[in-house]
């Protein structure tokens, strides 16, 4: 028999009333899962084990499995497997404070942030990612979103184990920055949110820390705007016009530069929230002076934020870092036109181990 995700209501419901169990038993169960952060129901101390056994016989609390996890000091990739053999990965972030107020070994972490994968692959041909090279083989279920961060949670807990105030450390940021477009999968993302945000059975997060990123599919921002979806919006924007956002990503013909700044500005006028923009710094391409002073005139009367994102080199593909002078020069500009602008910090990229950047080692091993 397969097993029934934990959050599927229905079959906890069965479960339920055929143990006669009483309902403060169920929020004892997730009280384990979402503020004990257990992924094992023999770890579930607070329930009998009696009811341990019978919850492990028909439940499972992640749906995916662990292939490989790679770590340092900053960040930890995980690989996981699906139930049907494709290769997803999920990223944790560790923003910690500078070493100099470290004391009494103590891993002094500012945040955790998770970058989560919405689908197997991608479909969006962007040039300076790999991950399009894999096609786009399905849509994650929202359980497989949710899994990425439940096992999250439980990794960081057996690292850090509790803060000063005795809660655990855990994933604090979600960013759907992973593989996939995950405004092409956008109930499961919805609902995967849902999750993440709810206090009952749910992980408790807050709005401000959630982030979709989209590469601009303007039919679905709107929805995003319609259901009134209250998290944060980040635009992988990369050009500053037309012509040249075509030539890096192949979405920008069928929704058009124009029309996408538009559609953000409704979006702006909804939710009050201000913007992400992701740019790439590619060089030779992306960071030229005249393109920062295109992204000031763009961006110059928005609730903008620019993140300025040093392209990964990958043997993949034949693209460039910019160097470090090209980017101060680039921020610059920004600064002095009025725009908030940060330079994307490097956690991971040595180890090319960055969020949106499958490991080129992996794509060539999947060959399905
Ligand atoms: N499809 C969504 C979500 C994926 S996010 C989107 O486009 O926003 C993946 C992020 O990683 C994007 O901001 C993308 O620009 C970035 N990325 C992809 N390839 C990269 C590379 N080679 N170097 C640096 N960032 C990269």
């Amino acid at each position: 028999m397969t097993k029934s995700f934990i959050l599927d209501a229905g079959k906890i419901q069965e479960f339920t009333k055929e143990h006669k169990l009483q309902p403060f038993r169920i929020k004892q169960l997730y009280q384990e899962i979402f503020k004990n952060q257990n992924i094992n129901f023999a770890d579930m101390t607070t329930i009998s084990k009696e009811l341990r056994e019978d919850l492990d016989k028909q439940f499972s609390v992640t749906t995916l499995k662990v292939d490989q996890i790679i770590e340092d000091r900053n960040t930890t990739k995980i690989w996981f497997e699906t139930h049907d053999g494709f290769m997803i990965e999920a990223v944790i972030l560790y923003h910690r404070q500078d070493d100099k107020y470290i004391k009494n070994n103590s891993p002094k972490l500012n945040r955790i942030t998770l970058c989560v994968s919405s689908q197997v692959g991608c479909p969006m041909w962007c040039i300076f990612c790999v991950t399009w090279k894999l096609g786009i083989k399905r849509n994650l279920g929202r359980d497989e979103i949710i899994s990425q961060l439940l096992f999250a949670n439980n990794h960081i807990k057996k690292k850090f184990g509790k803060q000063e105030d005795w809660t655990l450390y855990g994933v604090r940021n979600v960013v759907f920055m992973g593989m996939g477009e995950p405004l092409l999968n956008y109930d499961n993302t919805k609902k995967s949110i849902e999750v993440m945000l709810r206090q009952e059975a749910g992980f408790s997060l807050s709005k401000r820390h959630v982030t979709i990123s989209t590469s601009g599919i303007i039919p679905w921002i709107n929805q995003l705007i319609k259901d009134d979806i209250p998290v944060q919006l980040a635009i992988s924007l990369h050009a500053p016009n037309q012509e040249l956002r075509d030539k890096l990503m192949p979405v920008a013909k069928a929704y058009p530069l124009a029309e996408l700044m538009k559609t953000i500005d409704t979006y702006v006028k909804k939710f009050d929230n201000r913007i992400f923009y992701e740019y790439i710094m590619i060089k030779n391409i992306t960071d030229k002076p005249e393109l920062a002073r295109q992204l000031v005139t763009l961006l110059k009367h928005r609730l903008a934020h620019v993140n300025l994102i040093p392209y990964n080199n990958n043997p993949a593909i034949e693209l460039k870092e910019s160097d470090e002078a090209t980017m101060q020069a680039f921020k610059k500009i920004l600064e002095e036109g009025g725009i908030t602008v940060t330079i994307r910090d490097s956690l991971g990229r040595k180890m090319k181990w960055a969020c949106g950047q499958l490991g080129y080692e992996k794509l060539t091993q999947q060959g399905k």
